[in-house]
């Protein structure tokens, strides 16, 4: 059996086989970002990546190439290894983008993994967005490998000496210092006047008003078709409820806004209409102070159940915990060995660069 494998390696039969895998790159790809545009790009009709043999295919157990489509998180390392296990041999790994190589634009970032760290990659396409000539070039560089079992640079640089004359700085560049104060109160202030015209929108912000009562400490619009309230702790799922039987039906968006030197965070809830055609083009912010120490906040699962995978995000990414949503603490969105609470302000990347540091 060995001298099978053997033979079908090294023999005459060596070189159909190497024929064979360099005229059949089927690469399935990972399109893990933005560089897969790229990437359809060097296969669509002008570059006609197919002419070269090589043809993008669907199914990771019959693929012997993943072209990675640049950035790779921590939850995303870990489809990339299943579906290199997955492969038959001989199989290679093309990587798109700086994304790919260093993190890129998402350098430094919490989630980024390097592709190089958890498969084997045989080539590099560099840029961001790469072109798609240089995705092709790596096919092409690959395809020679398998014949000729080398594998080379694609490219060399020359080193080349500016014309004229070049003038030293006195004094070398100081990166510019992190500001070293924080105003106290930074505020965003509408003038009113300026909300490009919405006829009734003094009206609607009446009936807002009317609708929460003595629950709301203050109703404001901030432009058009925007409505910003602010409301306790202590009487947030209540005003919810109300909203909810006046019309809101769901949730859009839940967000958190860490303040380390106030020591609070500020909790918004936005919320809007299907069904009541007054309120469907509204977007009605509900805006809420915890303690940053302990965070708690009601859960608003009861009342809108659109806000559920919102705030199991928010738990993952701030820690606060949402009382009465059953969703708390099982690490919903981030890979298991993500650092805690990694949106929290005063939340440092590990590494030995940090950009941002005081
Ligand atoms: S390298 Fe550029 S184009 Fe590619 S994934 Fe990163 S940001 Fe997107």
């Amino acid at each position: 059996m060995d001298e099978m494998v053997e033979f079908l390696h090294q023999g005459m039969l060596s070189l159909i086989k190497r024929w064979g895998t360099k005229w059949s790159i089927w690469p399935t790809h990972l399109v893990t970002a933005c560089c897969g545009v790229e990437l359809a790009h060097a296969f669509a009709s002008g570059y006609d990546g197919e002419r070269l043999g090589v043809l993008n295919f669907g199914m990771a157990r019959q693929t012997n190439c993943i072209v990675v489509e640049g950035a790779i998180t921590r939850k995303m390392a870990r489809i990339l290894k299943i579906t290199y296990e997955q492969m038959p041999d001989p199989k290679f790994v093309i990587v798109m983008g700086v994304c790919g190589i260093k993190g890129g634009l998402f350098w430094n970032g919490y989630h980024m993994v390097k592709p190089y760290e958890v498969v084997p990659v045989k080539y590099f396409a560099p840029g961001c967005p790469p072109t798609p000539e240089s995705l092709l070039r790596c096919f092409r560089a690959l395809q020679d490998e398998i014949t000729t079992g080398v594998g080379k640079n694609t490219i060399s640089f020359q080193s080349s000496k500016p014309s004229g004359e070049v003038k030293k700085r006195k004094r070398p560049k100081r990166v510019p210092p992190s500001p070293k104060y924080i105003a106290k109160n930074p505020s965003v202030i509408v003038d009113v006047e300026r909300v490009e015209k919405w006829e009734d929108g003094e009206e609607i912000r009446r009936e807002i008003e009317e609708i929460l009562g003595d629950l709301a400490e203050s109703v404001k619009i901030t432009g058009k078709n925007r409505i910003s309230v602010r409301i306790g702790v202590e009487n947030f799922f209540d005003a919810g409820l109300r909203l909810k039987e006046s019309g809101f039906d769901h949730v859009k968006s839940v967000n958190i806004v860490d303040v380390p030197h106030e020591g609070k965070f500020i909790v918004e809830y936005v919320v809007s209409s299907y069904l009541n055609e007054r309120y469907v083009s509204l977007l009605l912010t509900l805006i809420s102070e915890i303690d940053r120490v302990d965070a708690h906040f009601p859960s608003m699962i009861e009342v809108w159940q659109s806000a559920d995978y919102l705030e199991r995000e928010l738990h993952d990414l701030f820690g606060v915990w949402f009382d009465g949503n059953p969703g708390m603490g099982r690490n919903f969105l981030i890979a298991p060995d993500t650092p805690k609470n990694p949106l929290r302000k005063d939340f440092k990347i590990p590494q030995d660069v940090y950009v941002g540091g005081v």
